[in-house]
């Protein structure tokens, strides 16, 4: 059997309580039944064994996770996992939550299905992130407290931020020094802005100038290296990037993969089938099909001329407009969502291929630096 792990992002509900300004998702109330589920996995797992993928890593999402109950993760849990044993596969799970809901309820499934293990988001200072009807320093103060309880609980919780305009004007130091030194966040991913789904002001704004964002990054890399990367602080994508260099084992985020159509898959409670949850939730002329009209999901992907666009596009870019970059190994051209949200197009370039470049380059410095320093050590 193969030893590729495939992932797929699974939206088990569409609704949310919060109702982020940058949101993409158009937040209904539809929810995936036990039922339904059950004729999901099994149709994902036959996908697997066809393919000869040996591994199928969940990662939960929605609208909010949390606003199912706990008791029907439990469940789903143990039926994924008799559909699994059945094929001879594995299954692994991952939450990805905005904690609003979370209480000690959830303690138990967390611990058995998701490792003890969340991931949410946290943008600092934050101006789109809020629950419906409130600020957005409500937000982060029910979100503080819901950590805090989880902390103490003993579950580990990794963060996604993605920086604004504010957050750029706070700089480097001060972001690093909320997120590490006065919250404790011991393992964070700073993602870049776009502006996906259905435009609104906050949308307008992105993605935020290249130059400065860019700056922004190095800026913190550094101050990641020199406070955090030997002291046991996690900040993505810096420290995949460093282990890139370096030639150690590094799991790159799916925006720097060589094509994520062979890789990764999202389904919602309805069904439809598209890359990942920007495109599911924003762009229904690119979804690849529906899981429930059809008898073989390898039969439905494989004869989907909009997937088949997705694996055109890296060859595309790079006879077009990557040729000539010294990262294209490492790049591939970038998100399709972030081209495609920006320039309407999959078949351009991300649009934050500058910042790419400048971070790929002072990372390879950085791990350089870093090896010389190793030798001299090692010299005495
Ligand atoms: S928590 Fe997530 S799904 Fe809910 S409104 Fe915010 S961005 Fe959208
Ligand atoms: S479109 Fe972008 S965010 Fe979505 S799976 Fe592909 S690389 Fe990842
Ligand atoms: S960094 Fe830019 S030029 Fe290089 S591969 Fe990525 S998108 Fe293409």
């Amino acid at each position: 059997m193969g030893a590729r792990v495939f992932s797929l992002i699974l939206l088990p509900t569409l609704q949310c309580n919060a109702d982020c300004d940058y949101c993409f998702e158009d937040k209904t109330n539809d929810r995936l039944s036990l039922a339904r589920l059950q004729v999901l996995i099994d149709k994902v797992l036959d996908h697997l064994v066809e393919k000869d993928i040996s591994g199928l890593l969940i990662h939960w999402q929605g609208g909010e996770v949390m606003t199912l109950p706990p008791s029907w993760f439990a469940r789903a849990y143990t039926l994924i996992g008799e559909a699994a044993d059945q094929r001879g596969r594995g299954v692994t799970h991952g939450l990805q939550t905005n904690m609003i809901g979370y209480s000690a309820r959830w303690d138990p499934v967390i611990r058995e299905m998701f490792g003890n293990c969340v991931s949410t988001s946290l943008d600092y200072p934050n101006l789109y992130r809020r629950r419906r009807g409130r600020d957005a320093g409500d937000f982060n103060a029910v979100w503080l407290e819901r950590v805090r309880l989880a902390r103490a609980a003993g579950i580990e919780v990794g963060v996604i931020a993605v920086p604004n305009a504010a957050t750029l004007a706070l700089g480097a130091e001060g972001f690093y020094h909320q997120f590490v030194d006065e919250l404790g966040i011991r393992s964070f991913q700073v993602n870049t802005p776009f502006p996906g789904g259905e435009s609104n002001t906050a949308k307008g704004l992105m993605p935020l100038a290249s130059d400065t964002l860019g700056r922004f990054f190095i800026e913190l890399a550094e101050v990641w290296l020199a406070r955090g990367y030997q002291q046991g602080v996690r900040l993505d994508p810096f420290n995949e990037l460093l282990a890139y260099f370096s030639g150690t084992p590094r799991v790159l985020p799916c925006i720097w993969t060589d094509d994520c159509a062979n890789h990764i898959l999202c389904i919602d409670p309805r069904g439809n089938v598209a890359q990942c949850d920007c495109w599911v939730a924003s762009y229904p002329d690119y979804w690849f099909g529906n899981i429930f009209e059809c008898d073989s999901l390898s039969a439905m992907l494989a004869a989907s001329p909009v997937r088949e666009r997705f694996h055109q596009r890296p060859m595309a870019l790079v006879a077009r407009d990557c040729i000539d970059c010294d990262f294209l190994a490492l790049c591939h051209g970038g998100c399709p969502v972030r081209a495609f949200s920006v320039h309407g197009t999959l078949f351009e370039k991300d649009p934050h291929c500058a910042l790419y470049q400048r971070l790929f380059g002072h990372m390879a410095s950085a791990a350089a630096r870093l090896a010389r320093a190793a030798a001299c050590g090692a010299r005495g």
